[in-house]
Parts: structure tokens; sequence; C-alpha cells
């Protein structure tokens, strides 16, 4: 499990660290809204610990609605000194799982953290929504500007791994040991008539594209319409 903490005040920043690490997670700080951005241009996280209060233009509440915007599906635990039932709502209603009050206990932190790292194991059914689309696996139908674009079980598989990882980039060797369970030779170009595929169906006539190919490494899905 890999965290990464925004927090401002370096005392806790490094308590955090100090002991999420020696409870076998994988840690990164960050002290502002824009580095947490930045952070997540590069990689996923599978629980954000987000403070509140943060330094700069954007606050923890601001911070937590871009990330959903851009369609981060990490698990988000808010810190903060506050604690009254408008708040937690407003942390709830902005994207965060959880709300823990400083000061907390690190037990306490240790053991929600536990219980959101349980939910993010199972994957939510139903219709995923990306941008202007949405993806439903159960029918394998693209809902795109009010067309229904019907995927085979490979095209949805490959179009499922891509939406599920929300606009990171996915690399080619990852497609094929979750989609073809390398039963093939990377050098096949397999993949490339897969992605052609989903692109006709998907982005061929539209203004946006929605899949983008990261040169030399894979694939990724950019969200339409997401604010930057
Ligand atoms: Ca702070």
């Amino acid at each position: 499990m890999n965290v990464l903490v925004v927090e401002d005040e370096e005392r806790i920043a490094q308590f955090l660290r100090k002991g999420l690490t020696e409870k076998g997670y994988t840690v990164e700080t960050v002290k502002d809204a824009d580095s947490a951005m930045a952070r997540f241009e590069m990689e996923t996280f599978d629980l954000v610990i987000l403070d509140l209060l943060l330094p700069g233009s954007r606050d923890g509440l601001d911070l937590c609605r871009a990330l959903r915007a851009r369609g981060v599906r990490s698990k988000i635990l808010m810190l903060t000194a506050r604690d009254t039932v408008e708040n937690k709502i407003e942390g709830l209603d902005a994207g965060a799982d959880d709300y823990l009050v400083k000061p907390f206990s690190f037990r306490e932190l240790v053991a929600r953290l536990r219980a959101l790292a349980r939910r993010t194991e199972v994957e939510e059914p139903g219709p995923i929504a990306f941008g202007d689309l949405t993806y439903d696996p159960e029918s394998r139908e693209v809902s795109r500007e009010g067309e229904r674009i019907r995927l085979t079980a490979r095209e949805g598989a490959l179009f499922e791994l891509l939406l599920r990882r929300r606009g990171k980039v996915v690399s080619r060797s990852e497609i094929q040991a979750r989609i073809w369970e390398d039963s093939f030779d990377l050098s096949t170009n397999i993949i490339d008539v897969y992605i052609n595929a989903l692109r006709k169906k998907i982005d061929s006539g539209e203004r946006d594209k929605v899949i983008q190919t990261v040169r030399g490494v894979g694939y990724r899905l950019r969200p339409v319409g997401a604010e930057e």
C-alpha cells in the first residue's frame, strides 16, 4: 500500500512518515496541494492522508475536489483541527472517504487506514463514469453523448483496465500480462490492433480523443471535460 501524506506541518509529516513506514506502508510526503497534484501526474496512490489547512491557493477541500474531478479513486482520509458536523459533511462532500480530527492517536489512524485499504480491494460494481462517458462492465456498453457503443469481451477488458487506472499510464507489458496473460510475444502488434478497434468505436468523430498513446510506454485515458 502506498500512501501520499499531504501535510505542511513538518513535525506531523515526519511522525506519519516514520510511523507508517514502520507499519509497512510506502510513504511519500508533500506540503501543499500543487505538489500533491504533481505527484498524482506521475503515480497512483492507494491512500491519501490529507490535511485540511494547507498553504498556497488551494486547501485540502479544494485538493480533494480536484483529485476526484480528475477521476482519482484513491481512498482519502482528511485530517483537520476543526471538529464540527459541518466540516465533516463538507469534507465528505468534497470526496473524502473518512475524516480524523487532530490531535489523533496513531493507532486510530492506522485502524482507519486499514479499513479504507480493505475498501480499495473491492472494485465497485456498476457503471464507471469517466469524463463525458460511462462504461458498464456488465453489458460492456460505453455511453458517450447519448450514443451506446458495444465492446467485445477483450475490448471491454482492455478498456476497463485503462478506465480503472483513471487517467494513469498503463504500460504495454502490464496490458499484456493483465489481458492476454503473457500468452503472446510483446513484439506482436495485437495490443495496437485492439487499441485501434477501441479508438474506432469510442473516439472516431469525436473532437476530444479519450484514448492516448504515451510513446514508448503505453496508453492512458484522458478525461474529457475534467478540470486541469
Ligand atoms: Ca496544515
